[in-house]
């Protein structure tokens, strides 16, 4: 069998308020289809119009078996290569074709790459608070569903919600959200040394800076944190500066996590070459989907980098099940992210307080086993289905982005 490829469609939907992208590339072979994520979801628009307009003629009509030609010759047509929305709108339909070339082999996708090197994938939850008891109570309940890694933050990444500047602010400064990366760093300190004193050292804890200090602050706060033995500590730089990392990283024993905005090999290969990050977090559909991630995985594999694949909300549950297969079949996995998303599993939906509309739309989502495990399940392809008439119930708003509008207490912008 060697099907051509006979349309491509961009299915934009927001089932929880987050625009999602699909992509179905649909073959000569009756019934035949796969979906990928080219979820770009504060640019969605501009994501569909590149996949319609610009992939789509220059797809049409090849072999679906030929991934990695199809994924080069996309990668190169525009010339200039890279970046977010080219990756987000390659990675639909590279998605696609992995799913589409699993259900002609019969096989999940993880078989494709070699078969399970793990019966499940241990994930790590989300616990925010407005301080450390309710952190604590927080961290308690999902333990008690099996979660033993945690990643915890106080009030989001430091700086609250969008608005107009506070008067701790330089007179005159625009809204935003605004932090004092100081005081931050001294509260979270305070707040990791009580959930250590109330939970213990059984639990593995995760801190996600996002990028809101600065390098020399970074090199002060992970040295700081070593106390509280952290599973790892996440984007303590942002992408433009982690050149900083190996540094940092030779000062502390704080293992260190990075990724989630890289774009192109360019950022990232000298990094793992010198060993500057412990675990490696890419965004799938970032980078261009499973192709360049699985070629990542490997790459990292050795230098005795790990990967911990990006897992927010903000991607589909096909671009979850992307992670989900690769890591199965990795033999230098550390951990997952999966949040923003629930299993079909009442006791976490009950949790977030999800009502499940994500699985109405995405059916075949990855299982929590109750047990710190996610689960793939095992049809053939991504093993995750689109309802294009329920996905229709939730369309996509466009607004103006306010949430990476970060600023400092001068007034002057900080990376999200
Ligand atoms: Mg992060």
């Amino acid at each position: 069998m060697n099907p051509k490829i006979r349309d491509v469609r961009v299915i934009c939907t927001a089932p929880e308020g987050i625009n999602l992208v699909v992509v179905k590339v649909e073959t000569t072979e009756p019934g035949l289809y796969g979906l990928g994520c080219a979820t770009f979801a504060y640019r969605h628009l501009t994501v569909q119009h590149l996949v319609e307009t610009y992939l789509k003629p220059l797809v049409l009509g090849l072999e679906c078996n030929n991934i990695t030609e199809i994924w080069q010759l996309m990668h190169q047509n525009a010339y200039w290569r890279t970046g977010p929305i080219v990756n987000n709108a390659i990675s639909g339909i590279d998605m696609a074709l992995w799913d589409i070339k699993g259900k002609m082999a019969g096989m999940p996708v993880y078989d494709l790459f070699g078969g399970k090197m793990r019966a499940g994938v241990p994930v790590y939850r989300h616990v925010d608070g407005a301080d450390a008891e309710e952190i604590c109570e927080n961290i308690e309940k999902y333990r008690a569903i099996g979660v033993r890694h945690i990643r915890c933050q106080c009030g989001g990444y430091g700086g609250g919600g969008y608005g107009e500047a506070p008067e701790w602010a330089a007179k005159g400064a625009h809204p935003g959200i605004y932090l004092d990366s100081k005081k931050y760093m001294r509260d979270t300190l305070k707040l990791f040394e009580k959930i250590r004193e109330k939970e213990g050292y059984e639990v593995e804890l995760v801190h996600d800076v996002h990028e809101r200090i600065h390098p020399t602050e970074a090199v002060e706060f992970v040295k700081e944190m070593e106390a509280f033995r952290l599973f790892f500590m996440e984007d303590v730089v942002p992408l433009e500066h982690v050149e900083w990392l190996p540094r940092i990283k030779a000062l502390s024993t704080t293992p260190l996590s990075q990724g989630e905005l890289f774009n192109n090999p360019a950022e990232y290969k000298r990094l793992v070459q010198e060993r500057g990050i412990d675990y490696m977090r890419v965004h799938l559909s970032q980078v261009g989907g499973i192709t360049p991630a699985r070629k990542l995985q490997q790459f990292c594999a050795e230098f005795g980098v790990r990967i911990c694949w990006h897992g927010p909300g903000d991607m589909s549950p096909l671009a979850h099940a992307a992670n989900i297969h690769i890591d199965l079949a990795a033999e230098n996995l550390g951990l997952q992210e999966w949040s923003g998303i629930e299993p079909p599993n009442f006791v976490i939906q009950e949790l977030s307080g999800k009502k499940g509309a994500l699985l109405d739309v995405f059916p075949g989502l990855p299982e929590y086993g109750n047990d710190g495990f996610v689960y793939a399940n095992d049809k053939p392809g991504l093993g995750v289905d689109l309802v294009e008439e329920e996905a229709l119930k939730y369309p996509c708003t466009n607004t103006v982005t306010t949430w990476t509008q970060t600023r400092n207490r001068d007034g002057s912008l900080q990376t999200p």
